[in-house]
């Protein structure tokens, strides 16, 4: 299949084309580079454009006539969509129904969805199921869910057949050392503990108070790669005439801060120097999915269980690209 990766220039959506190339599909990315790298396209097609333009996006459809849609194109950062929710309503809800529109007047009826699982809030019970009421505690984890309404309502008038992919916490690098995650700033636990074996400043732990076994948050873990096939198989599944609906992607098991820093003590060789701050506002204590209905509707199972070599994957990548794709 053709496939249009909107965003496919960033962490999530770069591993995902190298994926789809893998499994035989063409790919090909529309990217406004806010965030993406050129670097990151392994020489797939690519139209510079924006999602506010919606001229651009039908352009775009128009020239490649793509059989289905992946949506990763967002502003992720949860601290800053508190401080500047315009941006996170205006880059992620409105820039979706731009979309959208286009894509019904193009005729593609097919789109997958990088969703999260903020759209959940505070947990109620764990782990979390997709059946969980949705109630997020920030405007980007609104600005997710009201795009994934969206589409339930676009399904249901003019059967546009989605799937919203809930994700936890995407980590780790391409094993083959080609792609790895770039943010600026980054605020991701991961890189930023690598950073400490590589000598930056003492780790800032947010938070060793919290009702969980060693005092800090605990994460659901999920490596870039495991995700990227499972986009791969949702819109295979969707071809397959699948009417889709949200699925969590996460390991099913969750770590803790400590349990980070050990782990990459581990995968380093060196001493990882932290200090423990307070509670970052809008943490919440424990995240874990419940990822059977993933693992059911793609026939799909996380293949990176293990910590340490997620962290592993990453160490790879930050070694050989100190400076990220500016090397
Ligand atoms: N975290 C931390 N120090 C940092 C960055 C993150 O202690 O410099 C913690 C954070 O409080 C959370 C976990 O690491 O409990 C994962 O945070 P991250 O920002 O990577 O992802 P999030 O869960 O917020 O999406």
């Amino acid at each position: 299949m053709r496939i249009l990766v909107i965003g496919g220039a960033g962490y999530i959506g770069s591993h995902t084309v190298k994926e789809l190339r893998r499994a035989g599909h063409e790919p090909v990315v529309f990217d406004n580079f806010s965030a993406g790298h050129p670097q990151a396209l392994g020489g797939s097609e690519v139209f510079v454009g924006d999602l506010a333009d919606p001229g651009a996006i039908r352009q775009c459809l128009e020239h490649w006539q793509p059989e289905a849609v992946i949506h990763f194109a967002a502003s992720i950062f949860v601290g800053e969509s508190v401080t500047a929710p315009t941006k996170y309503y205006r880059n992620n809800t409105v820039g979706s129904l731009n979309l959208f529109d286009a894509l019904l007047e193009c005729g593609v009826k097919r789109i997958v969805f990088s969703s999260t699982c903020a759209v959940y809030g505070e947990p109620r019970f764990l782990p979390l199921t997709e059946e969980h009421p949705l109630a997020p505690a920030s405007p980007y984890g609104h600005s997710k869910r009201f795009v994934e309404q969206m589409l339930a309502d676009f399904r249901t008038a003019y059967d546009l057949r989605s799937v919203c992919l809930r994700y936890f916490n995407a980590a780790g690098a391409d094993p083959e050392g080609e792609l790895g995650e770039d943010h600026d700033p980054e605020t991701h636990l991961i890189p930023l503990v690598l950073r400490g074996a590589l000598g930056a400043e003492p780790l800032r732990v947010f938070g060793g108070d919290y009702e969980t076994p060693d005092g800090t948050c605990t994460r659901d873990y999920i490596h870039v790669q495991d995700l990227a096939r499972a986009h791969v198989r949702a819109v295979e599944r969707l071809a397959e005439g699948w009417a889709g609906e949200p699925l969590n992607l996460g390991c099913g098991r969750e770590y803790s801060v400590r349990q980070v820093i050990a782990a990459a003590e581990r995968v380093t060789g060196r001493a990882i120097p932290y200090e423990v701050h307070p509670r970052r506002p809008g943490d919440v204590p424990r995240l874990v999915a419940d990822n059977r209905r993933a693992e059911d509707a793609l026939g799909w199972q996380p293949q990176w269980t293990d910590l340490e070599e997620i962290v592993g994957s990453c160490w790879r990548w930050m070694q050989s690209h100190p400076q990220g794709y500016a090397d």
